[in-house]
C-alpha cells in the first residue's frame, strides 16, 4: 500500500531530483534524450561532409591512452566532488541554496551543449531569444509590463544591483549635462540640485531645444570627464557642486559597499538608512534622511530597499517607501531611482494575493515592486536554477542607459541587449534554466508559490520545535520568508558569552566537516537592531560587552524539509542534535567553572 500523499505535494515531487534520487528513472531517461538530440543534432547538419576521426584513429594508442588519462581524471573529480557539500539535502539549511530543480537542470544542460554567447544575436541565435521570453516571464511575476519593461540575465545579484546603479549615476550625468548646456544656451535656469532633479520630460526638452541629438550633450559632457573635472565644470556653470548620494537601509548586502566606491560615489556618500523595531527601513528614518538631502543640496542618485534581506530574510516596507518617493517628487521634484534589491526574495512576487501564509503587509509590499525603477533577482537562489544566475530588470526600457562604446567587431542589432550590460560575452544556460522552469513550474501561486509557501512554512515548524526543545533560544519573531535565526542565552549573560555558545553550535553544524546538519551564521551590529532586538526580545537582556551578537542562521528552502514521508522528521531532529550540544556544551562550562 504505498504511502499516501498531498495532492499539492505532488507538483513539488515532480519538479525535484528528490533527496535519494527518488526520480532517478525520469533524470536518467531525459539526460539520455538531451544527449541523443544533441548527436543526432550535429550528425544531421552537414551529413555529406564525411567523417574527420575514424575508427582507426580510435584504435591507435595515442589515442587509447589520452581516451585513459580522461576516463581516469573524471573518475578522479566524480570522487573529489563526493566531498562537496550535500546541498540537496534536507539536512543543509545553511545558505541561499539547496536543491535545484529538474526543469532548470535540464534547460542549463541544453544551453551548455549548443554554448550560446547571448553578446549579439550573432553568436546566439535562439539564446537570446530565450532570455527575452525569460525576462518577460520575469517582469511578469514581479508586476511589470513586459511591453515596457526590460532586463537582462546577469551572472548574479551583485553584478546585477551595479547595473541598476549605473544607470542611476548615467541618468544624474545625462541630466547635469543637459541643464549645464541649456544654462549655457540660456534655455534653462536653474540650481545644481534642480538640474539634478531634472526629469527626463525636461531633459527631452532641452535637447530638443538644443537642435538635435545627444551629441550636441557631448560639448558638455558632464559624464565623460573625470570626477574632479566634472564638478568644476558644473560648479563653474550652475553655481555649485555637491557630491550625490546613494540611500540603503542598513541590512544592505555588501555588494553596495562595493558599488558606492566603485563607480565614485564614494563610502561616505552610501547614507545608511535606520532600522526600525520590524528591522527593515525606518520610513521615519529615511523621510528625514531625504529631508536632509533636499536641504543640502546633495542629489540622491537612488535609494534602495531590500525584498528578503541577506541576514534574516526580513522585507522592507517598499509601499510606504515608494509612497514617500512619490511624495517628494510632488512636493519637492526630488526625483531619484528607486531600486528593489530582491535577489533574495524576488521569488516571493510569486505569492501575491494568494491569500497563504503571508500576510497583509508582505502583500502590500510585493504588490509595489512593480512601481520600482529596477529590480535585482536572482533565479540561482530562490529559483532553484544553477549558479551563475542573477536577473536585472527595469520597469520602463527608455531608462535603460549606460555609457556604451561600439566594438567594430561585433554585429550589434538594434534589439541587442549587450549595449546594456556592464558584462561582455555572456552564457545562455541561466536564462534558458529559468525559462524552462516558467514554462513547467510556472512563476505563480499554483508553481514557486506553492514551493516557497512550504518553505515559509517549513520555517514556522523550525521555530516551534527549538521552542519547544531548546531552552533559553531566542528567535526573532519577524520573519516574513524562510530564513530563521536564533541564538541560545540566559538572562544576565554577556553578549560575548552567547557568542561563545552561538560560535560552538556553528562548529558542530559547520560545512566545513561532517555533520547531521549544515547551518551558516551571522553577525548583527546591536546598535543596527537596536528596536528590532527590543520589540523582539523585552525580557532577554544581555550584558552588552559587544556590540556584534552572533546568529545562527538558517535558510529552508529545501522544499523537502517538512515531507511527512521520509523516516525522520527533520525539524524534530535538528531541535535534538542541538538540544544535544547544549547539553555537552553546559557541561563543559561547568567543569570550567
Ligand atoms: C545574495 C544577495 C546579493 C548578491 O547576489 P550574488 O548573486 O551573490 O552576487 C545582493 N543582494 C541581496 C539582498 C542578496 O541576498
Amino acid at each position: 500500500m504505498p504511502k499516501s500523499c498531498d495532492p499539492d505535494e505532488i507538483a513539488l515531487k515532480s519538479f525535484f531530483l528528490g533527496p535519494q534520487a527518488e526520480n532517478a528513472e525520469l533524470v536518467r531517461h531525459s539526460f539520455q534524450r538531451i544527449i541523443d538530440r544533441w548527436i543526432v543534432w550535429r550528425q544531421s547538419r552537414f551529413p555529406d561532409d564525411g567523417r574527420a576521426i575514424s575508427a582507426y584513429d580510435k584504435m591507435t594508442p595515442e589515442f587509447q591512452s589520452d581516451i585513459r588519462r580522461i576516463d581516469a581524471m573524471v573518475e578522479h573529480l566524480l570522487q573529489r566532488f563526493e566531498s562537496e557539500v550535500p546541498k540537496f539535502s534536507p539536512r543543509y539549511i545553511g545558505h541561499m541554496f539547496s536543491e535545484i530543480s529538474l526543469p532548470a537542470l535540464f534547460g542549463h544542460c541544453i544551453s551548455l551543449l549548443h554554448n550560446p554567447n547571448n553578446v549579439s544575436a550573432e553568436a546566439s541565435r535562439v539564446g537570446v531569444q530565450i532570455e527575452q521570453e525569460a525576462i518577460n516571464e520575469l517582469l511578469t511575476m514581479c508586476g511589470f509590463d513586459h511591453r515596457t519593461g526590460t532586463g537582462h540575465f546577469t551572472s548574479g545579484g551583485t553584478i546585477a544591483n551595479f547595473e541598476a546603479a549605473i544607470r542611476a549615476k548615467w541618468r544624474l550625468s545625462l541630466w547635469l549635462s543637459a541643464a549645464c548646456a541649456g544654462k549655457l544656451h540660456k534655455l534653462w535656469d536653474g540650481s545644481f540640485f534642480d538640474a539634478a532633479n531634472l526629469g527626463w520630460q525636461r531633459y527631452n526638452e532641452l535637447i530638443r531645444q538644443l537642435k538635435g541629438s545627444e551629441e550636441t550633450l557631448a560639448d558638455f559632457a558632464i559624464y565623460d570627464r573625470s570626477a574632479r573635472s566634472a564638478s568644476r565644470r558644473i560648479e563653474a556653470t550652475l553655481g555649485s557642486y555637491y557630491d550625490p548620494v546613494i540611500l540603503v537601509p542598513a541590512h544592505r548586502h555588501y555588494s553596495w559597499e562595493k558599488i558606492s566606491v566603485l563607480l565614485g560615489y564614494g563610502r561616505e556618500n552610501l547614507l545608511t538608512i535606520e532600522l526600525d523595531q520590524h528591522g527593515t527601513a525606518s520610513i521615519r528614518d529615511l523621510e528625514q534622511k531625504i529631508a536632509w538631502c533636499r536641504q543640502n543640496q546633495r542629489p540622491i542618485a537612488m535609494i534602495i530597499s531590500v525584498l528578503g534581506t541577506t541576514e534574516m530574510g526580513l522585507v522592507d516596507p517598499i509601499h510606504k517607501i515608494h509612497d514617500l518617493i512619490h511624495r517628494y517628487n510632488r512636493s519637492s521634484g526630488i526625483n531619484t531611482w528607486h531600486h528593489v534589491d530582491a535577489a533574495f526574495g524576488g521569488f516571493f512576487c510569486s505569492l501575491k494575493d494568494s491569500h497563504g501564509l503571508i500576510d497583509e503587509q508582505f502583500n502590500r509590499d510585493l504588490n509595489s515592486v512593480r512601481f520600482a525603477d529596477s529590480v535585482t533577482i536572482d533565479p540561482h537562489k530562490l529559483g532553484y536554477v544553477p549558479y551563475a544566475c542573477g536577473a536585472f530588470l527595469i520597469r520602463d526600457q527608455r531608462f535603460n542607459r549606460i555609457p556604451t562604446q561600439e566594438s567594430p567587431y561585433i554585429d550589434f542589432q538594434k534589439s541587442d541587449t549587450s549595449h546594456f550590460t556592464i558584462e561582455g560575452s555572456r552564457s545562455a544556460a541561466g536564462a534558458t534554466a529559468t525559462w524552462l522552469t516558467a514554462k513547467t513550474i510556472g512563476f505563480n501561486r499554483d508553481g514557486y508559490g506553492r514551493i516557497l509557501n512550504r518553505t515559509i512554512e517549513a520555517t514556522r515548524v523550525l521555530r516551534r520545535a527549538l521552542q519547544e526543545t531548546i531552552q533559553d533560544v531566542h528567535i526573532p519573531t519577524a520573519a516574513d520568508t524562510n530564513i530563521l535565526c536564533f541564538c541560545v542565552g540566559r538572562s544576565g549573560e554577556s553578549i560575548t558569552a552567547v557568542n561563545a555558545r552561538t560560535q560552538k553550535i556553528f562548529e558542530h553544524f559547520s560545512p566545513y566537516k561532517e555533520s547531521d546538519f549544515f547551518v551558516s551564521k551571522t553577525e548583527i551590529d546591536i546598535n543596527c537592531y537596536h528596536e528590532f532586538l527590543k520589540a523582539n526580545f523585552p525580557d532577554w537582556y544581555p550584558d552588552k560587552d559587544s556590540s556584534r551578537l552572533m546568529l545562527i542562521r538558517v535558510c529552508l528552502m529545501n522544499p523537502f524539509f517538512t515531507s511527512a514521508e521520509p523516516n525522520v522528521s527533520y525539524p524534530e531532529a535538528f531541535a535534538k542534535s542541538l538540544a544535544n550540544i547544549l547539553k555537552h556544551y553546559n557541561a563543559s562550562e561547568k567543569i570550567c567553572v
